[in-house]
């Protein structure tokens, strides 16, 4: 599904300077590498502050600290996401309020977050699934109206970028009052190891998340608030500067694979191609097609036996897991989620995917698609 070998290979002198710089220095923790990161990824995303944390999860947890979220409270937000979208929701005490995705783009359907609004909801958290942003269009509407701030999660599309049709723009992660991000080593900018960050472009909501991910601390040993211990590593910065100078190649790599994949795959009828909103560049963090609910499965078989691995995102939507049981979602409220989770199949997408490859990665859906209509 991902080459992170072969892309590191290419840069692997790159990698052993700046991991040199470190053990030279010794700043495993904090330092100058994190800063300098936290810098130039605020310049590349235009976010004015970038809050490096240790993982995407902290990043949605701090996020989420800093708005006080807590018992009683609600957040709006997609079940068709990695977990811990809802997950840090429940973790706050508060109640993950799910609505349904659009069946085309898979991100949060406004109309129904507008629907899902009351009196306890303290924020809404769009997930830009797969590399393409939420329409935000619609959410900062809801938001600009109602005052209730947005968090986006955008664990999978850093370097996406919205234009609207009213002229509203920016890069995912900037839109909202905050940005979430991960760099886990199979995300678009991702590390060796665990890594994430929140970003914002409000001065008093940045260093109030600067504070939690540092046990809520204002001076040395004075703590003012209950904080977490959430950081990056100086390697992992190091290692992530080297990679956000190639992230803009990288990116353009994936969109590359994509449109050959489109390609390829044009005249196979039995697959839907990833369908684009308009409004939002696509980073291609993943190339999910759509088939038959009852082929899915064996085409996943049939590539896998042909030794092309794919991957379903994600088969269980956040109203049907059994940690959030105590939350009594309504189970026919989720129609599209319902029928994505049984018809979605992600096909190998990364920066080292070679024409070859996906030529025969399509020739083996091919395959699948004619024996089945002869059969
Ligand atoms: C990966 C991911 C996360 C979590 O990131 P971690 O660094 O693994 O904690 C959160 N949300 C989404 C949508 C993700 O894809």
């Amino acid at each position: 599904m991902v080459d992170l070998v072969g892309q590191h290979a290419k840069i692997k002198a790159e990698l052993e300077a700046a991991m040199g710089r470190v053990m030279e220095t010794g700043a495993f923790v904090k330092g100058p590498e994190v800063k300098a990161f936290s810098e130039e990824l605020a310049a590349f995303t235009g976010s004015k502050h970038v809050i490096p944390c240790g993982n995407g999860t902290d990043a949605l947890q701090i996020a989420m600290m800093a708005l006080d979220i807590g018992p009683g409270d609600e957040v709006i937000t997609t079940g068709f996401t990695f977990i811990s979208t809802v997950e840090v929701v429940a973790l706050m005490g508060a109640k993950p309020v799910l609505v349904d995705v659009h069946p085309e783009t898979f991100t949060i359907d406004p109309k129904q977050v507008e629907q899902a609004i009351t009196a306890r909801t303290k924020a809404i958290v769009p997930v830009h699934l797969f590399g393409q942003m939420a329409d935000m269009d619609a959410l900062v509407a809801i938001s600009q109206r109602t005052g209730i701030p947005i968090i986006e999660d955008n664990a999978q599309a850093i370097g996406a970028a919205w234009c609207g049709s009213d002229g509203l723009h920016g890069q995912s992660g900037t839109m909202g009052l905050m940005g979430t991000t991960s760099f886990f080593p199979s995300k678009n900018l991702g590390c060796m190891g665990d890594g994430g960050a929140v970003t914002t472009s409000d001065d008093a909501v940045a260093a109030r998340c600067r504070q939690l991910a540092n046990h809520g601390m204002s001076r040395q040993y004075h703590h003012d608030i209950v904080g977490i211990n959430s950081r990056l590593d100086g390697l992992q910065a190091a290692i992530l500067r080297v990679k956000l100078g190639h992230l803009p190649s990288y990116l353009s790599a994936r969109q590359q694979a994509a449109a050959r994949y489109d390609d390829l795959l044009s005249g196979i009828n039995a697959v839907q191609i990833p369908v684009r909103e308009y409004r939002s560049s696509h980073v291609f963090h993943q190339y999910t097609l759509k088939v038959h609910p009852t082929h899915r499965d064996a085409l996943r078989a049939h590539l896998s036996a042909a030794g092309v691995p794919t991957g379903v995102y994600y088969p269980v939507p956040g109203h049907a897991q059994k940690a959030f049981e105590e939350f009594e979602y309504d189970q026919e409220k989720f129609p599209v989620s319902d029928a994505l989770a049984a018809s979605v199949i992600s096909l190998p997408m990364h920066t080292e995917l070679t024409e070859e490859q996906q030529r025969f990665i399509v020739d083996s859906i091919r395959n699948f698609v004619n024996k089945d209509k002869n059969k």
